[in-house]
């Protein structure tokens, strides 16, 4: 450090004498400059991986796998790797190759960093992570430079501690690691996965401090092959969405802390709240929480967190205000939607709202009494019907459409899809590679077809109980799925 103090001293003291002797010193100044630049972006950031000892706490985790919600598979899967890697006596006896590296595999949000910090804390291991796009750069070597670092300072760190293992979490691990020669740039990125392959190899069961590399990705078909090589991750864990029990669990974990009213169902919430991730309902608890703060309510009540789940899942509402003849339209888009929604699959309606959030204007959200992992033909063509159906309200009572459908549409002739490459269209099983675009087309239309005009038959038939709803959604702005369903059970006696 001091010789560089030193030359740079020396340096600057001969460009001054030089300017002074008239020399012009500007091209000079430039090219240091430009190799300043290359310094620093090279070696100069890597001081953000240098190991400071004075945070090393920070690397102990508190995070135990009775603070994740639902996931009991992904958990018992990693429990049980994690197990054998803390028999480490009998694994040198028996000569077994250590465990270098498990993958989860999930969607964002599902709860993969905690289940990286649990599996720290289970084994007594220091934890440290980054990012796959922390190693992304544009010089070639600095990303294996850092991958180089990591290691060392989970070692250094491990040791700092007393620790006698490491746990190297890699989120987006994808990024890092995905196939090798197809990047732009690929040399660079290349060398950044040969490194960290190279460090995996190098785990030995005589280390001193025991690695082990925790990936997470959510696109598992972008990994290089030689990543998933046994004695590389060894093992592969997915984690998917939760179940309606994995919900109810995690929401438990999250209202753990927050006083609530007596009208509060957690079992209601997790069965609305189907296809939320981890995170969703982390916030879902959070907002709810906001909205009581807001109302200068000490106790969470069921509306708060009926809000709170609209705002999770269509953002927070706008100040769009639609003319009231655009508003009455949108209600009887909606109320067509909900009443096609409702009969046709009975409970599956959970709200209705004509409040603008995001790029909606109004919307119905849709739930499903149970976790469903097949569907039948009937139950994808009832969905469609409930997607046309708010066009065809429009069409039934004001005579015309507007442009309101067309999200609707690109969702119906995706069921639609769905349906033909499931083999339950007239074309029968196809492959979905092979098939022509224009038979693909004409099987989607011709399914779209049917469907619209059962619907209209059917809503035709309930055009008072279309009025009924849209003017009640026009005053109350939301009605939920109890009350639209108490109203079709008054108004159809
Ligand atoms: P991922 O790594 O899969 O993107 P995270 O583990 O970072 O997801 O989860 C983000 C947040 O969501 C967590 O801090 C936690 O509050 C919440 N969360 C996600 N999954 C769960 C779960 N299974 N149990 C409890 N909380 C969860």
């Amino acid at each position: 450090m001091k010789n560089k103090e030193i030359f740079a001293g020396a340096a600057a003291g001969a460009l001054i004498f030089l300017a002074l002797q008239g020399v012009n010193i500007l091209p000079v100044v430039f090219i240091l400059g430009l190799i300043g630049i290359v310094y620093y972006v090279n070696f100069g950031r890597r001081s953000c991986n240098s190991i400071s000892f004075a945070s090393a706490e920070r690397n102990i985790c508190s995070v135990s796998f009775d603070d994740i919600g639902g996931q009991e598979v992904a958990k018992n899967e990693l429990r049980e790797a994690l197990e054998f890697m803390k028999n480490d006596e009998q694994i040198r006896l028996l000569g077994i190759r250590p465990l270098k590296g498990i993958l989860l595999s999930g969607p964002p949000g599902t709860g993969k960093t905690l289940l990286a910090k649990a599996a720290a804390r289970f084994t007594d291991s220091v934890f440290l992570s980054a990012s796959g796009s922390e190693f992304v750069e544009m010089y070639v070597g600095v990303g294996a430079q850092r991958v180089r670092s990591l290691f060392e300072q989970a070692r250094k760190t491990a040791e700092y501690l007393k620790k006698s293992s490491a746990v190297i979490f890699i989120d987006e691990i994808e990024v890092l690691g995905g196939a090798r020669g197809q990047n732009n740039g690929h040399q660079e990125h290349d060398q950044t996965l040969n490194e960290l392959l190279v460090q995996m190899d190098g785990i030995s069961s005589d280390d001193r401090i025991k690695i082990l590399v925790i990936g997470a990705t959510n696109r598992i078909d972008m990994l290089d092959p030689a990543l998933l090589r046994p004695g590389r991750f060894d093992r592969l864990v997915k984690v998917d969405l939760p179940d309606k029990k994995g919900r109810m669990h995690i929401l438990e974990l999250h209202v753990r802390n927050k006083p609530l009213a007596s009208d509060v169902n957690v079992e209601a919430l997790a069965k609305d709240t189907f296809g939320f991730s981890g995170a969703q309902l982390e916030s879902v608890a959070n907002e709810a929480a906001i909205l009581a703060m807001r109302d200068g309510s000490d106790k969470i009540d069921s509306n708060h967190f009926r809000s709170a789940v609209e705002k999770v899942m269509m953002g927070e509402k706008l100040d769009r205000l639609p003319s009231k003849e655009e508003k009455r339209r949108i209600a009887v888009h909606e109320s067509g939607h909900a009443l096609v929604g409702e009969l046709r699959l009975p409970g599956s309606v959970a709200s209705v709202n004509v409040a603008s959030r995001s790029n909606a204007l109004g919307y119905v959200r849709q739930t499903q009494e149970n976790d469903m992992y097949l569907y039948t033909c009937d139950y994808l063509k009832s969905r469609i019907s409930a997607a046309l159906a708010g066009i065809i309200a429009e069409e039934l009572i004001f005579g015309n459409r507007s442009t309101g459908g067309s999200g609707d549409f690109k969702h119906a002739s995706d069921i639609a899809k769905q349906i033909v490459y499931s083999g339950m269209s007239e074309l029968g099983i196809i492959s979905s590679e092979d098939i022509p675009g224009d038979q693909l087309h004409s099987a989607i239309t011709s399914i779209l077809r049917d469907v619209e005009s059962s619907t209209r038959d059917f809503l035709s038939n309930y055009r008072r109980e279309l009025k009924r709803i849209s003017e009640l959604l026009l005053d109350k702005e939301t009605i939920s799925g109890e009350e639209l369903r108490l109203i079709l059970i008054s108004e159809c006696a």
